[in-house]
């Protein structure tokens, strides 16, 4: 893994998610370089900070999945004009949160169209915060399918895993998918408890994905380096792996704190980062397993 990029992404996000004073993030985005990877014909992995972009380059125009932060809006559009000489027509939201839509209104500024899962909708409505103008334009529930001269972009809705609005976005013509953050790479995943996310639903909809999928398939992460299925399989395991361990040790009677004072076995230190520590990452594992359990 890229140690560096991932410290230096997580402080920004960090900072994002504490709503740190504009100026400051402001700075951190001068830093910020947009690297595009080719993965296929007309497919590219971008990364920056926050989520990582798919990019589709359709005959009239390309299509993107997720945008990244406002500031980073024209650093953006100038990778993807290395990549097509036509101007960016569509961007796909992966879900919510603020690290993949708050470029959102400077896109739609340019005259793009934004499309997103109807309950990514809701939450950008409901959010004060959210700049009215990067408001999805186009919504669905469960599937849509973006035609293009080189086929459709097929968007599937999975409910209920990092948030109630997780899309997986599958390219036209190549063994590609983006993930959004149904995949962070070898860290402790956010899972969102407070917008619909639930553990069981995380690891039974990349289970899902991964079903359908082969050992070829290049995934785009929300986080991490480009990876592959065993790559997401490991994430899976670990979710299964962790969680046993702490409904082990609330069946024992320990409280929350307890469980994170005795911590999980050794193995899973590598996990831990600064936005996602083992102590969230059990607090996440607790507090979900209260909520299945009706407590
Ligand atoms: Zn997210």
């Amino acid at each position: 893994m890229v140690r560096g990029t991932a410290a230096a992404f997580a402080i920004i996000v960090s900072s994002v998610l504490l709503m740190a004073p504009p100026v400051v993030a402001q700075n951190n985005y001068d830093n910020v370089s947009i690297e595009a990877t080719k993965l296929a014909d007309n497919v590219y992995m971008l990364t920056g900070a926050g989520g990582n972009i798919g990019v589709f380059t359709a005959a009239d125009g390309a299509i993107m999945v997720d945008a990244q932060y406002a500031p980073l809006k024209d650093k953006i559009t100038a990778a993807i004009a290395k990549l097509s000489d036509k101007p960016i027509k569509t961007l796909i939201n992966s879900h919510f949160h603020r690290d993949h839509t708050d470029g959102n209104a400077a896109f739609a500024a340019a005259g793009v169209s934004v499309i997103a899962q109807q309950n990514v909708y809701d939450r950008l409505q409901a959010n004060e915060d959210f700049d009215r103008a990067g408001l999805p334009q186009i919504t669905f529930s469960q599937q849509l399918a973006i035609q293009t001269e080189q086929g459709a972009l097929q968007l599937e809705y999975y409910p209920d895993g990092h948030t109630d609005g997780d899309i997986i976005t599958w390219f036209p013509g190549a063994n590609v998918i983006h993930a959004g953050d149904l995949f962070f790479v070898d860290r402790f995943p956010f899972i969102d408890l407070n917008a619909g996310g639930t553990v069981d639903g995380y690891i039974n909809n990349v289970s899902a994905v991964i079903s359908k999928i082969d050992d070829d398939t290049q995934i785009i992460p929300g986080h991490g380096s480009l990876s592959d299925k065993s790559d997401w399989q490991r994430l899976v395991d670990m979710i299964k792996a962790t969680r046993a361990e702490v409904v082990a040790a609330k069946a024992k009677g320990l409280s929350e704190a307890e469980v994170i004072e005795q911590g999980l076995s050794d193995k899973w230190q590598d996990w831990s980062w600064n936005f996602i520590t083992e102590k969230r990452w059990i607090e996440t594992l607790y507090r979900d397993h209260d909520a299945t359990a009706g407590m």
